[in-house]
């Protein structure tokens, strides 16, 4: 599973971080949502793989966001 976050539309809303912390994070420095460093694909903050146990939560996560803009490619 890969998830990408469209970060110039977040609205810092929280829901992801809040529903997926081990996954989600805000970025410090502008307020917008990251993917938590040790799931990056190429260190990208806006991308990242989960692990099998935490899947379920990121999908969550995904559905929930209020501006959808969360992706999850299978
Ligand atoms: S749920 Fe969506 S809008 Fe809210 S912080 Fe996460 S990515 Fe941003």
């Amino acid at each position: 599973m890969k998830v990408h976050i469209d970060r110039d539309n977040c609205t810092s809303c929280g829901t992801c971080w809040d529903t997926c912390p081990a996954f989600f994070e805000m970025k410090k420095e502008d307020g917008f949502s990251q993917v938590i460093e040790q799931f990056r694909l190429n260190g990208d903050i806006a991308r990242g793989t989960p692990p099998d146990d935490l899947e379920a939560c990121a999908q969550e996560a995904a559905d929930l966001c209020p501006v959808q803009i969360i992706s999850v490619d299978d």
